[in-house]
């Protein structure tokens, strides 16, 4: 495998795409939509968010122009790669009932073969908690593996980390760590951007051949670095796991959840944009004479008050309760589960919570009246 470090310029990453394109795959990227960065299909490098960036904060989310052509200029937007992995609705199977009697089919759907253009180094940690989620243990998920079987990752390295975010305490970032086919930075020295790139994988390091790739000068290395560790330094958020979870564990009867429960919406909305999420509820649907029905699999969310019905009513019926189990899941009884924590501070879940609460200020708060008490 190659593992030098080469420059590329932008007509490469559109030769790039354009291999990926003739191998069979889907190419999907950052685009501009809806005053928002989400991920969509692209063809060319023309479809990516070009001197857009974004400004970040407690439920709030804004683009920018940016004085440069930079092409992977923003911070991560509302959508997770999950949602090409582990789709928002999945058909699990069809059940009809004819003169042969109930026929249950599995879905005969194409799997799409995906290339993940643009994911950040949280973002490929996220992917691989999920694989431990759908993959691992005696129920995998077939779905889910053979679309993660065949995908493609570019990754991005982060060199301009967004007011919410704290991959740093993570260990999620700035730069991606290995699990990336390629990996690029993007270097903004001069009016056109370039990109130093490295090959995580054989089909990474074939792909890199195409472009005849020429060495990275030294002096880019030692500018690339220097980017890392600004980017390091400059996270808008910090959160220590250890504390974190000892802080959960131990203030599972805090008065705090009362306080939570009193702003929180039940909204979903972190839930939703968590790129670690992964509750799902299953519907069936069937046609109007009875004879056939539909299963299918959805996203849900341990905040939608019926996800624990259970003989009648639901288990956690105030907010408070249900924010106390979706924050002590992800950093504390995750890490009991998967020995790592189920967050890679993305801080996608401060960006969109329409009241702006934010998980490094809650634990901020458990572990100040777990002082004071
Ligand atoms: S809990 Fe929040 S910060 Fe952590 S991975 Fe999920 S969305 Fe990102
Ligand atoms: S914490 Fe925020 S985003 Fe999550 S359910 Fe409550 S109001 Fe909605």
């Amino acid at each position: 495998m190659q593992t030098e470090v080469v420059l590329l310029q932008r007509l490469h990453l559109d030769l790039l795409l354009s291999q990926l394109q003739a191998a069979g795959y889907q190419t999907v990227g950052p685009v501009v939509r809806d005053q928002a960065i989400v991920y969509d299909r692209i063809q060319s490098t023309a479809d990516l968010p070009m001197g857009i960036g974004d400004i970040q904060g407690k439920g709030s989310y804004r683009l920018r122009s940016r004085d440069d052509a930079a092409l992977f200029g923003y911070v991560v937007g509302p959508q997770a790669w999950k949602k090409y992995l582990y789709p928002p609705r999945q058909l699990l199977m069809r059940a009809e009932q004819n003169s042969r009697g109930l026929q249950i089919t599995a879905p005969d759907q194409e799997v799409p073969k995906y290339a993940m253009i643009g994911v950040r180094g949280c973002e490929l940690k996220a992917i691989q908690i999920q694989d431990r989620v759908f993959l691992e243990g005696p129920y995998s998920d077939d779905f889910y593996r053979e679309r993660r079987e065949q995908i493609f990752i570019l990754a991005v390295n982060c060199t301009e980390p967004g007011n919410t975010c704290f991959c740093v305490s993570m260990e999620a970032g700035p730069a991606a760590g290995p699990g990336y086919d390629l990996a690029i930075t993007e270097m903004l020295e001069t009016a056109e951007p370039c990109y130093l790139a490295r090959a995580g994988s054989a089909k990474g390091a074939e792909l890199l051949k195409h472009c005849n790739p020429s060495h990275a000068p030294a002096t880019l290395l030692e500018k690339e670095n220097a980017l890392w560790t600004a980017a390091a330094a400059q996270m808008g958020r910090s959160l220590n796991p250890e504390q974190a979870s000892a802080a959960l564990k131990s203030g599972y009867e805090s008065t705090h959840w009362k306080d939570v429960g009193e702003r929180c919406l039940s909204c979903s909305n972190c839930t939703l944009v968590c790129p670690t999420c992964f509750c799902s509820g299953v519907q069936e649907v069937t046609d109007l004479a009875g004879t056939s029905s539909e299963r299918w699999r959805e996203w849900d969310s341990c905040f939608s008050l019926n996800f624990t019905l259970t003989a009648g009513r639901p288990i956690r019926q105030s907010p408070g309760a249900r924010y106390r189990q979706w924050i002590s899941h992800k950093l504390a009884f995750w890490q009991d589960q998967f020995d790592q924590s189920g967050c890679v501070g993305c801080g996608r879940c401060i960006t969109w919570c329409p009241v702006g609460i934010d998980l490094t200020s809650e634990i901020e708060a458990l572990n100040a009246l777990q002082t004071k008490t």
